[in-house]
């Protein structure tokens, strides 16, 4: 494995909105209660962290909060101690994308979009290999814009979308597609902290593509200071987009278990500081030795330090890795 840090740029943290829109967070956590709470959800019990595979008996409460979520004391892995199909998820999801259709994708997609730009031309560059051929794994249809700013900053490389597909639950569709493409990458910025298993997916894709196809993967990271410090108070633990919040090491597991390699591992989070520096401002009797203290003086350039240190020492709260199948 080569090059544990990727620093990414940081944001002008005056503009940065930082946490998920309130009205997102309440949708989402409503679409759980009403799938909690309709008789015909089938749910699949998790008897293994699904990061390691460690025993579930290895494992720690989390939260009861809406659903139970374990922590496993062996990757510090954390999830959803049982999860619905994959078709219920997809069609939840599906709804909220058409129900977001019209609104402005945001500013700072044009920065996402960019960073993941970056990211596979650096890689690229570390390989000495040209990744002409793209598939990107269902974030086109989260985001209307990426099409067009994927034409216009990939310098030229082929780039296909495969979307959201419900009726299809075991990955069939997508194995027959990649298979046909056959990519040298796949981007997957959004996808195995909310599936069902992840496993299956991963899986899925070593057996479509050809071996030494790049596979870059984003997820959130257990391992960040905000899930440290905050647990499941974090603003950015939303339990139906949270089934499985990755370790550094469970997700090196889970790699070597499917037959991937790793090549590259970071967590270019960019938003831990601004979201802590909120939670200590804005909360009263957040009484948590050295932190409170730390926020309460904190300025914009000891923000800046603090998250210049996180992504240097792995404890952001998204986690990257570039994998080989
Ligand atoms: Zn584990």
């Amino acid at each position: 494995m080569q090059t544990p840090v990727f620093l990414d740029h940081l944001p002008d943290f005056e503009t940065v909105a930082g946490e998920k829109p309130e009205q997102y967070r309440l949708t989402r956590n409503k679409a759980l209660l009403d799938l909690m709470l309709d008789c015909s959800t089938d749910w699949t019990p998790r008897q293994a962290c699904p990061a390691c595979g460690r025993d579930r008996l290895k494992s720690r409460n989390f939260s009861q909060t809406l659903l139970e979520f374990l922590r496993c004391t062996e990757c510090n892995t954390i999830y959803a101690q049982r999860v619905p199909d994959q078709k219920v998820l997809d069609q939840l999801r599906l709804e909220i994308i058409e129900a977001q259709v019209g609104d402005d994708p945001g500013k700072d997609r044009e920065f996402e979009f960019t960073s993941l730009m970056n990211w596979v031309s650096l890689t690229e560059a570390r390989l000495q290999r040209r990744l002409d051929k793209v598939v990107d794994i269902r974030f086109a249809s989260q985001a209307p814009r990426w099409p067009e700013a994927t034409r216009r900053l990939s310098h030229g490389r082929s780039w296909d979308f495969l979307s959201l597909t419900p009726e299809n639950t075991e990955f069939d569709e997508l194995c027959a597609r990649l298979a046909h493409l056959s990519p040298k990458a796949i981007l997957m910025p959004a996808e195995l902290d909310r599936v069902a298993d992840p496993e299956a997916l991963m899986r899925a894709i070593k057996q479509s593509v050809a071996s030494g196809t790049v596979i870059f993967v984003a997820s959130s990271c257990a391992d960040g200071l905000e899930y440290e410090i905050l647990g499941a108070d974090s603003p950015s633990f939303i339990p139906l987009d949270r089934l499985t919040v990755f370790s550094i090491n469970g997700f090196q597991a889970l790699s070597a278990r499917v037959g991937l390699s790793v090549l590259e591992v970071s967590t270019p989070g960019r938003l831990d500081a601004v979201i802590l520096d909120r939670y200590f401002k804005g909360t009263e009797n957040a009484n948590i030795p050295f932190w409170s203290g730390f926020f309460q003086e904190a300025d914009k350039n000891r923000l800046r330090d603090l998250q210049i240190l996180l992504q240097r020492s792995l404890k952001s709260g998204i986690l990257r890795f570039v994998l080989e199948a």
